[in-house]
């Protein structure tokens, strides 16, 4: 069931979508973000139920067979994190908009899903060489686990032409500002 609006930003890891929507959130007191559920460990410093609603393996996989997810991938191999119906509708319930961080595929599903109620843009690397860089100043993964984020983000680069709106996000105040504008236009 759908009965409000929804903002989904996707990208490979590291283009820069949880800083971009850590801005907005700033902006726009209607933005609620919609936390996932995910089966990886949590980093330092993220919290369960702030960040992620962090599952065992097992837990997910029971949530996924009782139809909880709206969606839900396999992100990395091993690695499940999906969008809880739940935790949408907790959000539309408080009459605000859903903001998503999810992966292309994730956001490609949601936007079949909600059609024109959702808004979904795709964040995009200024190049690969600083993708690389940025995953790897942000420092919260391991050498594998970058590899393995890299080999995914050509494929997951080519599906930006299905998103509403793509945004290269060079210059941090710049992109946040593109971002802005094109929510405003959308929230009319
Ligand atoms: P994602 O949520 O897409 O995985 P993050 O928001 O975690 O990406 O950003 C990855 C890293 O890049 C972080 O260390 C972040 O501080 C940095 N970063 C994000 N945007 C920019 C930018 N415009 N310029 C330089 N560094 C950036
Ligand atoms: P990270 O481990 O860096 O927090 O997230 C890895 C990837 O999983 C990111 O691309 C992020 O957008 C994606 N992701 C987070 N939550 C969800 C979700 O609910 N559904 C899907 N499909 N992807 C998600």
């Amino acid at each position: 069931m759908i009965n409000g609006k929804a903002i989904l930003f996707s990208a490979p890891s590291g283009c820069g979508k949880t800083t971009i929507i850590k801005e907005l959130m700033k902006h726009f007191p209607c933005f609620d973000f919609s936390i996932s559920a995910t089966s990886r460990l949590p980093r330092q410093g993220e919290v369960d139920g702030r960040d992620y609603y962090f599952l065992s393996h097992e837990a997910f996989m029971q949530r996924v067979a009782e139809g909880q997810f709206v969606e839900w991938e396999e992100v990395y191999q091993g690695t499940c994190y999906g969008t809880l119906r739940s935790e949408m509708q907790r959000i539309w319930d408080m009459g605000k908009v859903v903001v998503f961080d999810v992966d292309v595929n994730g956001g490609r599903n949601l936007k079949r899903h909600l059609g024109s109620e959702a808004l979904s843009i795709f964040v995009m690397p200024p190049s690969i060489e600083v993708l690389e860089q940025r995953l790897r100043t942000r420092g919260t993964d391991s050498e594998e686990a970058i590899v393995r984020r890299l080999a995914r983000s050509g494929e997951e680069l080519s599906h930006a032409s299905e998103f509403d709106v793509t945004i290269v996000n060079d210059e941090l105040s710049r992109a946040v500002d593109e971002a802005r504008r094109v929510i405003e236009t959308f929230l009319g």
